[in-house]
């Protein structure tokens, strides 16, 4: 497996991630905690965001402190099932600007298929998080890859709650340079490009479509 995956082993994840896979998990229980998992995860996708100091005055003397030097974080959540992801790390970043892609996966093909990008000129130099919970064939995330980097951003992330060895495999084929952030790597996919044990279709039990 690739270096540029990151698991993220903290209990809290480890354990709300272990309650959204349980098939008896409800709609309104499996969205709360797809938000509180992206919050979470927040913390460690962010941990090396570029810092710079500014000077400061606290009510006691004049300081210089630490500051994240990047202008405002873009989040980039993958619709849909990326929306699930998205409140819980504009808890974190509350000033991030949000910028959609419409990619779905042709249940035929497996191929992506895009159907709505808006790209802003603010993309340029900016610290980007890809956001979709899962990582299956990876062809959605490359494909998303693909158009955000013609925006040149200075760096792109790319978070899920749980990734296929075979989708990170062809996802760092295509972008070694993105990291991938995951709370679980599991077994494999099946024949319909589904992972497994995964937690079944995300985006079906974030939006109650099942
Ligand atoms: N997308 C999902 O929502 N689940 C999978 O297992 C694979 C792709």
């Amino acid at each position: 497996m690739k270096k540029n995956l990151h698991l993220v082993r903290h209990p809290l994840v480890q354990h709300k991630l272990t309650l959204m896979r349980k098939k008896t998990t409800g709609v309104m229980e499996f969205r709360k905690l797809a938000g509180e998992v992206g919050m979470l995860m927040a913390y460690e996708v962010t941990r090396n965001l570029p810092m710079t100091t500014k000077r400061i005055a606290t009510p006691m003397e004049s300081t210089r402190a630490p500051i994240l030097k990047s202008e405002k974080v873009v989040l980039v959540p993958i619709l849909r099932a990326g929306m699930g992801l998205l409140d819980g790390v504009l808890q974190i970043f509350p000033s991030a600007r949000v910028v959609h892609i419409g990619i779905y996966r042709d249940h035929r093909t497996l191929e992506p298929v895009e159907y709505y990008f808006k790209a802003s000129k603010t993309l340029r130099g900016r610290d980007l998080i890809l956001l979709d919970p899962m990582l299956a064939t990876g062809n959605s995330a490359v494909a998303a890859v693909d158009r955000l980097k013609k925006a040149k951003p200075r760096s792109i992330r790319f978070m899920c709650m749980v990734a296929a060895p075979e989708g990170v495999n062809c996802f760092h084929k295509k972008h070694p340079d993105v990291a991938v952030f995951a709370a679980g790597l599991d077994r494999k996919l099946n024949s319909q490009g589904y992972i497994l044990p995964g937690l079944g279709d995300a985006g079906d039990r974030i939006f109650g479509t099942l």
